[in-house]
């Protein structure tokens, strides 16, 4: 018996992106010490008293069937947040817990494309951009942004779309590239959706972590949030990747067919996880600068070890636990490089080529190691780099 096209194809011809990451594992388990600097999830586990809340809510019986759509108080407070944050009237009736951000971009897509529709992507892109996409049954479309554009898409970018396509998912603060949208390339994009009447499927899973400028949800400019779903998850803000606790914001009646297909799917979140998520909202900005704080250090600690190195450069990340690392002059493949930073050093990266096209000749550096570990580890890796330049 052979599985579904359908399920076969979600990986398309190609490979996940996740080899070098893949190797590195099997080095770690047969007793190699390799420093990783793949994946994006803290150094830090999630906070003990968020598990004591968890543990609390479990022991007093929130362990049975939950909502489909998510708690009603936990779907109040993300509205609120979500309000604050951008100005837009925004209800629980517009917010349904998912089981993680990934869960809700496959929702939203699901939600904005018909089978065989084209759904559009900005390149350099997390990896599971185009599969997401494949498994809602549409088509991937990649938008090449420029390094010396910071990675931003611009509106004549955007136009390299095909026409009749149905969505446009777009990440700021951007993972690989830590670029951070300006309001000159949200206006660009919300725009570009509305020419065309697409959907907008805003991926903000970042935005705690911002280091330069600020974040602008696109829902909020004007007549966006009939067009937008806007991503988010507890994952990246609150150190809690493993709770699996996310959610798409999107308009009433959408939320309604997304809840369609939940019911089908996951029939909801654990209750004691989501009332562990409530807790953890109520810590506040605090809390949540205090999560995000290694990462600004190391991004400084980075910054500063590239100023050795003439030949290796970056554009400086203004979000997220990510840095792009330019090693084009080695005249080498970020795959290339990665592999062989993980042989002669045991340094893993992930090489850009993972990211898409237009992140070729780079690889991403995860900002997630303790500081003095990082430092050295960087370090090496630059002047690995730089060696391959200089012959
Ligand atoms: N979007 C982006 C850009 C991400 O980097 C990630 C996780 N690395 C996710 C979504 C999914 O996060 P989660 O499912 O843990 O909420």
């Amino acid at each position: 018996m052979t599985p579904s096209k359908r399920i076969s194809a979600i990986t398309g011809q190609g490979s996940d992106g996740w080899e070098v990451f893949y190797r590195s594992r099997a080095m770690i388990a047969k007793g190699i010490d390799v420093v990783e600097l793949t994946i994006g999830e803290h150094d830090i586990r999630t906070d003990p008293q968020i598990l004591d809340a968890m543990h609390a809510a479990a022991l007093a019986g929130a362990t049975g069937y939950s909502l489909v759509r998510g708690h009603p108080k936990l779907r109040e407070t993300i509205a609120a947040r979500i309000q604050s944050q951008s100005g837009v009237a925004t209800g629980p009736e517009h917010v349904l817990i998912t089981p993680g951000g990934q869960a809700a971009l496959f929702a939203a897509h699901m939600a904005a494309c018909d089978p065989e529709d084209i759904a559009v992507h900005i390149d350099p892109y997390y990896a599971t951009y185009p599969t997401t996409i494949r498994a809602a049954g549409a088509h991937p479309f990649a938008i090449q942004t420029q390094a010396q554009n910071e990675f931003c898409p611009t509106y004549n970018d955007l136009n390299q779309a095909p026409q009749g396509a149905r969505s446009l998912l777009v990440n700021s603060p951007n993972n690989p590239t830590g670029t951070v949208y300006g309001p000159d390339t949200i206006d660009d994009i919300c725009r570009f959706v509305t020419d065309r009447d697409m959907w907008l499927i805003s991926d903000e899973v970042y935005d705690t972590q911002v280091w330069q400028g600020s974040h602008i949800t696109p829902r909020n400019s004007p007549h966006m949030a009939e067009r937008t779903m806007v991503v988010g998850s507890l994952s990246k803000s609150h150190a809690m990747t493993g709770s699996r606790l996310g959610w798409v914001v999107a308009p009433v009646d959408v939320i309604e067919k997304i809840n369609d297909l939940v019911t089908t799917t996951t029939f909801g979140v654990a209750e004691f996880i989501q009332l562990a998520g409530l807790f953890a909202l109520g810590l506040g900005p605090e809390f949540e600068n205090q999560i995000a704080a290694p990462f600004r250090r190391r991004r400084e600690i980075a910054l500063k070890i590239l100023q050795d190195f003439p030949d290796i450069t970056t554009v400086p990340p203004s979000g997220a636990m990510y840095l792009m690392v330019d090693l084009r002059k080695t005249g080498l493949s970020g795959e290339a490089f990665a592999n062989r930073l993980l042989e002669d050093h045991h340094i893993a990266v992930m090489p850009g080529e993972s990211f898409g096209r237009a992140a070729a000749g780079h690889i991403r550096v995860a900002l997630t190691i303790d500081d003095a570990r990082f430092a050295e580890a960087f370090r090496t890796l630059c002047a690995y780099a730089q060696g391959i330049v200089d012959g």
